[in-house]
């Protein structure tokens, strides 16, 4: 049973549209609706990722026209748009109208709550062929961090994708092993955002997964020491969870800490699997909120954090409504229209398209 301890307001930050658009006879609309039922959710976040999923070179700006249905939808769904990308590799002088900081605008306008990026991944880095530090993100990040629009960023991957034991025909499918083909190292990753930090120190950014740090967690506290408006959240990775366990008096010193930089999210995907989605809740909220020892990630043993009140609810929702807003944002349905005209070229999807028609009429 899930939230099956004492009831808190949740905000789950982090769950994903996958590019196909219908579940059982249940449409997207409201596809988070029987998960934000099953527990306390005061709202759920949709992190839009419209420059590539599962590793895959393609490209579909339908999944922010997704979102921002959703949240017509929905009053409690909040939505991240993300920038997407004509070509991959990217030339930045072939973005024209496209420019990264004119995309940031249009999402903005629509009302999204935030902005998604996928573009720290390897593979994703790979395809787009830009440094997060080039000229090509800067004038994108410089807006972000003078609002004050909140990213989540995926940056890196775990350490095991670079290693010679996850270079196996399976993970290499899963788009898991960075061993062979010219991606970037984690290191490399981690000191082109150090870039982008110095340069916009304020920049308000949550890296997903922990950035892939919670086996560095001296180091993670270097970095929430030096910018003060980064943070990360607990979307598993079970890896993470694995680190955390090693040592739980530090971890917890941790969490304690830096509630304040830390965020619940799952990683819950539509079309949905309930049974994981309600699985990767009660395993992260459990971890927060209960001293429990549960079975959890590889089928380990782990025991909660049990963290004070205060830190539960920072991490709960608390520091999501801070940074990005106590309401998920009003759609404004002239600059979604704009939005569609203008990107719905990249869209190769027959059903997407014709989903989106269904919902123009039904919305506009
Ligand atoms: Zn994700």
């Amino acid at each position: 049973m899930i939230f099956n301890n004492e009831v808190k307001e949740v905000i789950d930050m982090h769950l994903h549209i996958d590019g196909c658009y219908e579940d059982d006879g249940a449409d997207v609309l409201n596809g988070f609706d029987e998960y934000i039922e099953k527990g306390p959710f005061r709202a759920v976040c949709i992190a839009a990722l419209p420059s590539g999923k599962k590793g895959k070179a393609n490209r579909d700006p339908s999944n922010n026209i997704m979102a921002a249905f959703c949240k017509m939808a929905n009053p409690k769904v909040y939505a991240f748009g993300g920038l997407t990308y004509p070509d991959y590799p990217q030339d930045p002088d072939k973005l024209g109208d496209m420019e990264l900081d004119i995309q940031y605008k249009e999402l903005m306008e629509i009302g999204f709550d935030g902005i998604k990026m996928l573009e720290g991944k390897p593979n994703l880095y790979k395809y787009v062929g830009n440094r997060l530090d080039s000229d090509m993100f800067d004038k994108f990040f410089a807006e972000a961090e003078k609002n004050g629009t909140h990213i989540l960023m995926h940056a890196c991957d775990p350490i095991q994708f670079w290693t010679e034991e996850y270079a196996t025909p399976e993970y290499i499918a899963k788009g898991w092993s960075y061993v062979s083909g010219d991606y970037p190292t984690k290191e490399e990753l981690y000191s082109q955002i150090e870039n982008v930090l110095k340069k916009h120190p304020k920049l308000i950014i949550t890296f997903a997964h922990f950035y892939f740090m919670a086996d560095e967690l001296e180091r993670l506290g270097d970095i929430f020491d030096r910018y003060e408006n980064v943070g990360v959240d607990i979307t598993p990775g079970g890896e993470m969870y694995l680190s955390f366990n090693e040592d739980r008096d530090k971890s917890r010193a941790f969490f304690s800490k830096y509630s304040e930089r830390i965020m619940l999210g799952t990683d819950g995907c539509f079309p949905k699997c309930m049974r994981a989605m309600e699985w990767l809740a009660d395993r992260t909220y459990r971890y927060i909120t209960t001293d429990d020892t549960f079975k959890g990630f590889d089928d380990k043993y782990q025991t909660g954090l049990l963290l004070e009140k205060t830190a539960q609810e920072n991490i709960l929702s608390k520091n999501f409504l801070r940074k990005v807003g106590e309401s998920p944002r009003e759609i404004n349905k002239e600059a979604l229209k704009r939005y569609i005209e203008k990107y719905k070229h990249l869209i190769k999807d027959e059903k997407a398209i014709s989903l989106i028609e269904e919902y123009s009429k039904k919305f506009f």
